[in-house]
């Protein structure tokens, strides 16, 4: 059988990797969206390296828009076999692939406003019809459960504590009367996340493709999330009367949060003023992960026992149209806003970040990932003066961040996940899902744990295993 790389090779996003049988059977992991590529992001998205129609299955690691984000274009290009994923990515992929639907169709019909005559008139990569013919598709597959896919082939989703519903894919293939067990850790999340559960142990594989985001990072802090949360909002709001303005992802990040400010409240400990969470999309994903206890680990199961509204407490109110998102800001009082997007990239947050970057009684609070180019990794990186609204802005508030607020495990996270395999029966592992230079150090990293073959695969590369 062959495997092929065709996106998140060398890269962070597009995630999309071709198993093909000798049968022509064609197993496609993940169809992820690149994002951020500069000016090629297009062309890559409008380019698979594969014919679509060819593809029999389809295996959806979890609902993040670079593992998802191009299944409707797959399915209006011709795929029409089944989408394997656990029943929360299935849930969480309706919303956000609903969303990104509505975006590619806005920003088409945008870009054909400003059309000039003999331009071509833009088409959305997608749109919301193609979304609902895509979820038709889907089949869930619980964790853990031995799943036969056909007479060949048997899947096994583990939890990857990643995000709600994220599931590493382990595939059994029965091909010329040999059996080849094959891994995909898909994103790795942390061992004790505040909500979810560690990444699960899995059995021994031939070939693992593994994820490689932060091969060569460590992202522990010291202090717990809350006691950090409550400090800055303490010296932000109580004492110098400001407002914390936190960019979060609407899927996780969000959640953890609200998880967190509940538990402070819990112990009688969370300052008295406002809270926002002002997405419509947070609301959603907030409501989705509410109807899927079963990812929460058990610290989590313990609060439930005495509180059963965990995302939610005094003060806190989710904020859904325009008008009141705008109207924060003319309000002086104290408060903490929690926004979309995460990388300040987008989204309601930057208008706030815009309105109160400029007053040094306030913070912005950075959590997670941030791409250095984007608004958010350059806040994070420290800069004086940045961009916004084409228009520069000088930074006064104070720029904060938790840096344990990740969705993607460390290095140590990472071997820790590879800890369960015995590396010299893995006869080769593929580092996926991280930039080049990050994926060479973690390869060190590996070779030193006795994993003898790590490829780094290119762009559209493809290996006989
Ligand atoms: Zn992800």
């Amino acid at each position: 059988m062959k495997i092929a790389f065709h996106g998140a090779a060398r890269a962070v996003t597009g995630s999309k990797h071709l198993i093909t049988l000798n049968n022509n059977t064609q197993i496609l992991l993940d169809c992820g969206m690149f994002q951020g590529m500069g000016p090629v992001t297009d062309k890559l998205n409008g380019y698979f390296g594969f014919e679509p129609s060819n593809i029999t299955y389809l295996i959806l690691s979890h609902a993040h828009i670079d593992h998802c984000g191009l299944l409707p274009r797959l399915v209006a290009e011709g795929f029409k076999g089944n989408i394997y994923a656990t029943p929360a990515t299935m849930d969480l992929t309706r919303i956000l692939l609903m969303d990104s639907a509505k975006i590619q169709e806005q920003d088409a019909e945008f870009m054909n406003r400003k059309r000039k005559e003999h331009e071509e008139v833009e088409e959305p990569l997608y749109t919301e019809e193609d979304v609902v013919k895509t979820l038709s598709q889907f089949k869930v597959v619980n964790y853990n459960e031995a799943f036969k896919i056909d007479d060949q082939i048997s899947l096994n989703l583990t939890d990857a504590g990643h995000i709600l519903g994220s599931a590493a894919v382990h595939l059994t293939i029965n091909e010329d009367g040999k059996e080849t067990r094959i891994t995909f850790s898909g994103d790795v999340g942390r061992y004790g996340d505040l909500l979810l559960k560690s990444p699960q142990r899995f059995e021994q594989s031939d070939y693992v493709i593994m994820e490689s985001t932060y091969g060569d990072s460590l992202h522990k802090d010291l202090d717990p999330i809350e006691d950090m949360l409550l400090e800055i909002i303490k010296n932000t709001c109580l004492v110098k009367k400001g407002k914390v303005i936190i960019p979060a992802f609407s899927v996780g990040r969000t959640q953890e949060l609200l998880y967190a400010l509940n538990g402070l409240e819990l112990k009688n400990k969370l300052p008295d003023v406002a809270y926002y969470v002002d997405s419509p999309l947070s609301i959603q994903a907030t409501e989705v992960l509410k109807n899927h206890p079963e990812v929460y680990n058990s610290g989590v199961k313990q609060v439930l026992k005495v509180d059963d509204d965990i995302f939610n407490f005094k003060g806190l109110k989710f904020i859904e149209s325009v008008e009141e998102s705008k109207a924060l800001n003319n309000d002086s009082r104290p408060c903490v806003i929690i926004s979309a997007s995460g990388m300040a990239e987008g989204g309601r947050v930057r208008h706030h970040i815009r309105n109160n970057i400029g007053n040094k009684k306030n913070t912005i609070l950075m959590v997670g990932y941030a791409e250095p180019n984007s608004l958010g990794g350059k806040l994070a990186a420290g800069n004086k003066s940045v961009y916004i609204f084409r228009e520069d802005h000088d930074v006064l508030a104070e720029v904060a961040s938790i840096k344990s607020m990740s969705a993607h495990g460390d290095y140590e996270d990472l071997l820790h996940f590879l800890a369960c395999q015995n590396p010299s029966k893995v006869k080769q592992l593929f580092l996926v899902h991280g930039e080049y230079e990050v994926q060479q150090n973690f390869a060190v990293k590996l070779k030193e744990k006795g994993f003898k073959h790590v490829a780094i695969p290119e762009y559209h590369q493809e290996y006989e295993i």
